[in-house]
């Protein structure tokens, strides 16, 4: 019988019963071939590798990230409480030591929904990865975590998120924005003020293979988390760089993507895009799990996997030393342009236009941070919508100093009711989530 090297933790959660629409590509049988792959090759029978059923995120665990308009059910299912809670669950096994890491298999995904969410972006409605983080930190009071975002498109609802977090690090690496949704994710989005230079954006050429992920998982990604020191590595484990996806360009293929995950050893993967149901899915979700585990992934191959026909050419491996050269060099400068922001400014503010692709929605921003010397500031964010919804949003963060705290109350207690539809105070240092109504 086979063991695995590391006890691992898997929930499956394929949401039979939900999809956007019967022939969108993020729907019911995304994770139907992934089942019988994984039933099929015994993965669940190896000792060491456990199954876990997925618990339900509540709406107290969506008020600590997300400010949901009109409120969390409207813009929620079932299935992503359910999503949401899987994440949730791997979470809390690998915190209680049950297991050594996990994989959440679940789905619908969440890496494009932002702090405020008024709709579903590109297929995301609530940020699972953000609601299993922050639920931990609460329930176990961990501190700094590093997000790796492999999923082709840019994490940028998770970017929104820790935009401000100095103590979580966000590593994104994704198809260049400019050829594909949701066209962000360059490499001078660092992060706001007082946590500039923890997002790291590593937009990568479309036709990126094996060898250029490993490249900047190996030259980039892997010594900037050994300097930032994470308590907790959380692998955004998209996989839609596979070369048969039916929405992207990139070139990656099953092995490289189990080798991606023996190298970069996350605590947590959590599912997110991916809709090459039948091409790459199965083989990928199989070859990190066995990754994961600590197993041999060296048979797991597309029937169709060629790698001299995917290999990338020689200008987008030079393309891709550039990009190396020039993330190294922005985490090295961080420090400095932190100090730098913070000098000066009482108050930043940033005025932005957010579009929910999925549910055709356009959301207009202003957004206030208290720019802090002693915290990472409190924010707030005045948020119209052409369908109609203008609210305020006020976020005192997890450590906030008692002069951002008092801002924030004064903020959100003074703020006229009859210009917003609601006001809304989340009080991360005190986990209390008020709502005025207009
Ligand atoms: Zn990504
Ligand atoms: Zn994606
Ligand atoms: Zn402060």
């Amino acid at each position: 019988m086979l063991t695995s090297k590391t006890r691992t933790g898997v929930v499956f959660f394929p949401a039979f019963d939900w999809a956007i629409s019967a022939t969108h590509p993020e729907r019911e049988e995304r994770l139907l071939y992934t089942q019988d792959q994984v039933f099929e090759e015994g993965l669940l029978d190896i000792e060491g590798v456990i199954e876990f059923k997925p618990d339900l995120a509540t709406v107290d665990d969506i008020k600590r990230v997300h400010f949901c308009v009109p409120d969390e059910m409207s813009v929620v299912t079932e299935s992503h409480l359910i999503s949401a809670g899987g994440a949730k669950t791997v979470g809390i096994q690998v915190m209680e030591k049950h297991i050594e890491r996990g994989f959440a298999l679940v789905r619908p995904p969440g890496h494009h929904a932002m702090r405020v969410v008024h709709g579903a972006r590109g297929f995301c409605n609530v940020n699972i990865e953000a609601i299993m983080i922050e639920y931990l930190r609460k329930a176990y009071g961990i501190d700094r975590v590093a997000i790796v975002d492999t999923d082709c498109h840019h994490g940028d609802g998770t970017q929104d998120i820790y935009w401000h977090d100095p103590d979580t690090l966000f590593i994104s690496l994704h198809q260049d924005g400019r050829t594909l949704y949701p066209g962000s994710g360059f490499h001078y989005e660092i992060g706001g003020p007082t946590a500039a230079g923890m997002t790291v954006n590593i937009p990568l050429p479309p036709r990126t293979s094996e060898e250029g992920f490993l490249y900047v998982l190996d030259q980039a990604v892997l010594p900037i988390l050994e300097d930032f020191k994470p308590e907790l590595i959380v692998n955004s484990a998209g996989q839609d760089n596979h070369y048969t996806d039916p929405i992207t360009n990139m070139s990656f293929c099953a092995q490289g993507y189990a080798e991606l995950t023996r190298r970069l050893k996350a605590d947590i993967a959590v599912l997110e895009g991916g809709y090459s149901i039948e091409g790459a899915l199965p083989y990928v979700n199989v070859g990190i799990l066995l990754a994961m585990a600590g197993l041999d992934f060296s048979q797991v191959r597309e029937p169709d996997y060629q790698p001299d026909k995917i290999r990338q050419s020689g200008e987008v491996t030079k393309h891709i030393h550039r990009v190396v050269e020039e993330v190294l060099a922005g985490w090295k400068k961080a420090p400095e342009i932190r100090k730098k922001q913070l000098s000066g400014r009482k108050f930043a503010e940033r005025e932005r236009s957010i579009y929910y692709d999925t549910d055709n929605i356009l959301e207009s921003q202003r957004e206030t941070l208290r720019v802090c010397p002693d915290c990472s500031g409190v924010l707030s964010i005045d948020s119209s919508t052409d369908t109609g919804y203008h609210i305020l949003a006020v976020h005192i963060p997890r450590k906030a100093c008692k002069e951002c705290v008092d801002q924030g109350v004064k903020w959100y207690d003074s703020a006229d009711a009859r210009r917003f539809n609601r006001i809304f105070l989340q009080d991360r240092m005190n986990d209390q989530y008020l709502v005025r109504k207009g």
